[in-house]
């Protein structure tokens, strides 16, 4: 009864803790990245101080002059290799000194090929710290301008700096995985204390629950002796009215009117009660559903005739299988008797019984007032009335929700369609099971 108020709870409990771990991580990824990136640029600045400062003077910078343990081979930037150290990995810094018009100030350094170079060219311009990829390794490069004094005439040069960032992305990468994990790791554990949560939660609800059902149930029950009394003994009574008044029997009429009404709400609440408590079995028998079907058409088609209602029958011969016959011929009643009440004179109801694959197919469909769009999702709901049915006093807006139980007790769905002033049609679906016991 709750597993679905209980699932809710539970993903919902889940939910929250993924978005404030979704955002409390992708806050903190953020801020770390931003900070790594940060910490680079701003190594790469001081670094670069001296270099800037040798070049102003019209000095070759040093690390142009000796690259570092150059120990990859001529032309690459290093890649796989992490221990073999480069300019452009890690902490020694690669330099190139441009002039404005985009050719080398000085020769270039020996890690760089020539394709290198022209793709480099294309940046030799006052530069703010930023990503490039250089033989498929990101690099961050900026490009300061700087003024140099040869010999007494100053030359307006660009000082590129660069750095492998590969080991900065690494660690961000892993931190990504480590931040996905701990959301999943969050999350999953969120969800297992969701289910204990909310299985605490509602036990008070489930108490309360279970005290209303138990209420009703027994409330329904013991209510029924007193109103059968009364209901046989004003049946005798209304036999043995002779010498009463006509007011005397048309009173006595409505006092048994009302009392078989209320019988018949006792009934469908001990229903309704019993199947809230789950102590409602079905008794499942093998059953000549075929038969069950025209026997219940032949009780109802009088029912019709009398209020002059066209009433056509189809039943597919030989259908058999598992059903409680007590329980589907109530659903039966209801369905027809719904579209008797609901149908006008002159109006078709027709009834077909059909086996698909594995499942039995009742559909009732009737040409009477039909059911408006808003109320289709509601009419299964227990106490629901059409506005139309509210003036009739038979009706309860208990009897489709019943059907719905008992339906889907079977393990079978119903659905309707329905067009207002059209009609409606009913379909029933009951999976076919057959047990071993005799029919
Ligand atoms: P009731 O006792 O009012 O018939 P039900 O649960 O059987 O209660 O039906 C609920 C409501 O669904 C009805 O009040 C009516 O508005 C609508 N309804 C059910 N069957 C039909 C039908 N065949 N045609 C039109 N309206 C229907």
């Amino acid at each position: 009864m709750f597993w679905r108020t209980r699932w809710r709870l539970v993903l919902w409990n889940s939910l929250v803790v993924a978005c404030i771990l979704a955002i409390f991580s992708i806050s903190i990824y953020s801020f770390l990245s931003v900070q790594l990136i940060n910490n680079v640029d701003r190594s790469m600045i001081v670094q670069l101080q001296p270099v800037l400062q040798t070049v102003q003077s019209g000095k070759k910078p040093p690390a142009l002059a000796e690259p570092p343990r150059p120990r990859v081979p001529r032309g690459r930037l290093l890649g796989q290799q992490r221990t073999v150290i480069s300019p452009l990995n890690g902490q020694p810094l690669g330099v190139i000194v441009w002039r404005r018009n985009g050719t080398l100030a000085f020769p270039a350094p020996k890690y760089l090929t020539s394709s290198d170079i022209r793709q480099l060219k294309a940046y030799v311009r006052p530069l703010r710290p930023e990503d490039i990829t250089i033989e498929q390794q990101p690099v961050r490069l900026v490009v300061i301008p700087v003024n140099a004094n040869v010999a007494g005439i100053v030359r307006p040069l660009l000082v590129m700096g660069l750095r492998n960032i590969s080991g900065v992305l690494e660690t961000l990468q892993e931190l990504r995985w480590i931040t996905f994990a701990g959301i999943a790791l969050g999350v999953g554990i969120a969800f297992a204390i969701g289910i204990i949560l909310a299985d605490r939660a509602l036990i008070p609800i489930r108490k309360a629950w279970d005290l209303q059902v138990q209420f009703v149930a027994d409330a329904s029950h013991e209510l029924r002796t007193p109103i059968a009394s009364i209901q046989a003994n004003s049946e005798w009574l209304i036999g043995h009215s002779e010498e009463w008044s006509d007011q005397q029997v048309q009173t006595m009429h409505g006092i048994f009117a009302e009392t078989k009404r209320l019988s018949r709400l006792l009934n469908f609440l001990l229903t309704l009660a019993r199947s809230d408590a789950n102590t409602s079995q079905l008794a499942i028998k093998n059953t000549d559903i075929s038969s069950l079907t025209k026997e219940l058409s032949e009780q109802f088609a009088p029912l019709c005739e009398a209020s002059e209602i066209q009433f056509h029958v189809h039943v597919a011969e030989g259908i058999a299988g598992g059903i409680d016959p007590d329980r589907i011929r109530q659903v039966l009643f209801n369905l027809l008797d719904n579209a008797r009440k609901f149908t006008a004179k002159n109006g078709r109801i027709a009834l077909s019984c059909t086996q698909t694959r594995r499942s039995v197919q009742w559909v009732i469909s009737d040409t009477g007032i039909g059911i408006n769009p808003t109320e289709l999702t509601r009419i299964f709901d227990r106490f629901y009335q059409g506005d139309s049915s509210r003036s009739n006093a038979s009706g309860m807006g208990l009897g489709l929700s019943i059907v719905k139980w008992i339906v889907e007790a079977h393990g079978g769905s119903i659905h309707v369609r329905s067009q207002k002033g059209q009609g409606s049609q009913f379909t029933v679906l009951i999976p076919l099971h057959i047990y071993n016991q005799e029919p």
